[in-house]
């Protein structure tokens, strides 16, 4: 087990044309499950691929603890990598797949037989061992994999979009299980993925990333209760986060944030934190799950409030929740996500009730 440190790595190809992953500063704690998250062509699989020692650096240091591993060869760095494409190979047995890493290392028979069956038994496939990999459904052959990259006890655990191929059922198990296995076994874990749910349920603390660089690190509830900007906040929590362009006005006691077509008045607290903005035009935003609608559904929890006014536009029934679409004035379209069925009809009038301690300012840039 090891602390693993990302000093200002970069890495450009196509001579500086693409800069894939453009100065990330990152420490992985021994024994953390971190999860890199962006979207596709963000950096994450060339920043993990730099880690494993397949991709050399332009620039930048990679340490594992005290030890500088930037230029050592894959094989003198003892981690292991699941990919996406659960790469086992066809024409071994789940027996020979999981000792092949070991077999490799030249370790004794009796010691790889012990070890490959502690791997299996910790991915419930002991009674899989005889089989090839065509006679195992892809969820099996994903457990595989893992075993595999646990076997050799890896210094580091780099996962790459390993549940993309598993349908949305096996996804949501593995998750699980990927976490649980990852919190005995206690190996310091970098796991891919451009899933937000995935992150937010596995990581212990999630970096996300955006266009080659670093945005936000973080718990997963720190990410999602103050993100740090607006890509951060648009990338975590479904549906993603309003977002309304606003004046602050200073207006005696008080400030008030003019939109087009709609007001939010803010207690005299808030003079505080938004005193910096007043007459200028910032970027509000609110969650749909920190709304509520008036005589809907229980308000218990919110202290401060305001309330907007708006005429219900769309209703999305999603058994477990509604979204309301509501035109809060002049076409402006917010999304309060409620818990449950909600009996209101399309064309009626609303009063959506903000949580006051759940809004975002972002500078309009
Ligand atoms: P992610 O895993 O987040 O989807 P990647 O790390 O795979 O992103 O890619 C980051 C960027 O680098 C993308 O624009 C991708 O096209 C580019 N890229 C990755 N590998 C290469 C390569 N070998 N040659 C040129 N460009 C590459
Ligand atoms: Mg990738």
């Amino acid at each position: 087990m090891v602390e693993v440190r990302l000093e200002n790595l970069k890495k450009y190809f196509d001579n500086g044309r693409v800069k894939a992953v453009d100065g990330v500063n990152l420490t992985i704690k021994d024994g953390e499950f971190l999860v890199l998250l962006g979207p596709s062509g963000c950096g994450k699989t060339t920043t993990l691929r730099m880690i494993a020692g397949l991709e050399t650096p332009t620039s930048g240091r990679i340490w594992f603890g005290d030890k500088d591993v930037t230029y050592l060869p894959p094989k003198d760095r003892n981690i292991s990598m699941v990919f996406q494409s659960y790469a086992v190979w066809p024409h071994m047995t789940v027996y020979d797949n999981i000792a092949f890493p070991l077999k490799i290392k030249k370790y004794p028979k009796e010691e790889i037989d012990k070890k490959v069956k502690w791997a299996a038994e910790l991915l419930q496939i002991g009674e899989l061992l005889d089989r090839y990999p065509a006679q195992l459904s892809g969820g099996q052959r994903q457990r595989v994999a893992v075993a595999r990259a646990i076997v050799v006890e890896p210094n580091v655990l780099l996962m790459d979009e390993p549940l993309s191929n598993l349908d949305a059922k096996l996804r949501v198990a593995m998750r699980a299980e990927i976490k649980k296995l990852q919190t005995k076994l206690k190996v310091t874990t970098i796991y891919v993925t451009h899933d937000q749910v995935e992150a937010m349920t596995m990581g212990d603390r999630i970096a996300v990333m955006n266009r080659g660089k670093l945005l936000q690190v973080g718990p997963p509830t720190e990410v999602y209760l103050k993100p740090n900007s607006i890509f951060v906040a648009t990338f975590i929590g479904a549906p993603e986060m309003n977002l309304l362009e606003v004046t602050v006005k200073e207006t005696g006691d008080s400030i008030v944030l003019e939109g087009e077509g709609f007001e939010i008045p803010l207690p005299s607290d808030f003079k505080e934190l938004l005193g910096k903005y007043i007459d200028k035009t910032v970027i509000f935003g609110i969650r749909p799950e920190h709304m509520t609608i008036e005589g809907v559904s229980s308000l218990e929890h919110v202290k401060r409030s305001a309330i907007l006014e708006g005429i219900v536009d769309f209703i999305e029934a999603l058994g477990t929740d509604t979204i309301v679409h509501a035109n809060i004035g002049s076409g402006n379209i917010i999304k309060v996500k409620l818990p449950g069925h909600i009996p209101l009809e399309v064309g009626s009038k609303v009063k959506i009730v903000v949580d006051l301690d759940n809004i975002h300012v972002f500078d309009k840039n």
